[in-house]
């Protein structure tokens, strides 16, 4: 799993370098965040957690059995909100309530 950093809403804070623990994260000459090393990144979501602008999501890629969709996930409440916006924009919502999912 890697991660995938939107260039238009990252504003340069350089938090995500500071907390991956592969510094796998630099800055690019517009003072904009990317990822150069996606392949050794093992999605800790550090990264994700720190980003104030909402700028990194979890890539799907094909190692993962996705499709180069992006996932963000949100708290809502007793919610967890996945989002997912597959490549052609279509967009996917799925909520979980973490309580229920471990009753059986
Ligand atoms: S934490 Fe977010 S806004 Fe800050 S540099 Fe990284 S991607 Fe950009
Ligand atoms: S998910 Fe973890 S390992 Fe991957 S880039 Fe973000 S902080 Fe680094």
């Amino acid at each position: 799993m890697s991660i995938a950093i939107n260039q238009k809403t990252c504003v340069g804070c350089k938090k995500c370098l500071s907390v991956c623990p592969g510094t796998l994260i630099k800055l690019n000459q517009e003072g904009k965040a990317f990822i150069k090393y996606p392949k050794d990144c093992w999605g800790c979501s550090s990264c994700i957690k720190e980003c104030q602008a909402k700028a990194i999501d979890f890539y799907l890629g094909a190692d993962i059995g996705g499709r180069g969709s992006r996932m963000q996930v949100e708290m809502k409440a007793d919610q967890v909100i996945w989002k997912i916006t597959e490549t052609d924009g279509t967009i996917h919502v799925i909520e979980i309530n973490p309580k229920a999912s471990n009753q059986y």
